[in-house]
């Protein structure tokens, strides 16, 4: 499978950014990994118009575990499929740091996948969880409680500390950490690298065994650099 370079513009955009999916698709005319824009739920349609006709998908940052009903506030999955999302970032650990837990990702995906959306479930580790040596028992406790049963996703790796932060985990940490993911989930799911992806690393980390694409959150605001993440992935 292409590796999937995945933009999270968390709580960032506006509808005049269109501007930047069609300036995006002139850079990138023909990518060979598979391109995701995660833009705000609110202009999710606006951005799909713009990535119509160009490689550019359009997913959303999150989406209910319920069908409909009395849930003030929240985005309902087959309504972000029917206005042109195809995939959803689940489990984020901003969102998990609000309250998310394992279960409720869980079933988020679980309806998101039902719905014809791919979810990418976050995981990653605390500084002080990594400095006390438990990150790969956190890490596989939350992929044990929140991966959905069946149907297709991807994972994103996203240590809490490198987030944000300029800090990114060392190729080793990155290593170690996607071959200890494979050998728990087997050899379907992509497994991408997020915290501090930029142009300066991203082709050493797209290089690194088990490592199936990035989810870059700064980086992708400005397109000429989620550009140059693009070009350095396979
Ligand atoms: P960052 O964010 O690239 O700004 O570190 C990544 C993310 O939160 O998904």
């Amino acid at each position: 499978m292409k590796q999937l370079i995945a933009a999270n513009w968390k709580m960032n955009g506006h509808p005049d950014w269109a501007s930047k999916v069609r300036q995006l698709a002139k850079l990138v005319p023909a990518p060979s990994a598979e391109i995701l824009i995660c833009p705000p739920h609110l202009i999710l349609d606006t951005l799909s118009a713009a990535a119509d006709e160009t490689s550019i998908a359009i997913g959303a940052q999150d989406c209910s575990e319920f069908s409909a009903g009395a849930h003030t506030g929240e985005s309902d999955a087959a309504l972000l499929a029917e206005i042109g999302a195809s995939y959803v970032i689940l489990g984020h650990s901003e969102r998990r740091a609000a309250g998310e837990t394992d279960a409720r990702v869980k079933a988020k995906a679980g309806r998101a996948i039902e719905q014809g959306l791919r979810p990418i479930i976050c995981v990653g580790e605390s500084l002080a969880q990594r400095e006390a040596g438990s990150a790969v028992s956190v890490v596989g406790a939350q992929l044990q409680a929140s991966l959905p049963d069946g149907g297709e996703f991807d994972i994103a790796y996203e240590p809490i500390w490198a987030i944000g932060t300029g800090k990114t985990a060392t190729v080793t940490d990155i290593a170690e950490m996607h071959t200890a993911i494979r050998d728990m989930v087997g050899e379907t799911p992509r497994i991408l690298y997020g915290g501090s992806v930029k142009p300066a690393n991203a082709q050493e980390i797209l290089g690194i065994m088990n490592v199936g694409g990035a989810l870059v959150g700064g980086a992708s605001l400005e397109m000429e650099s989620f550009a140059t993440i693009v070009q350095a992935a396979h």
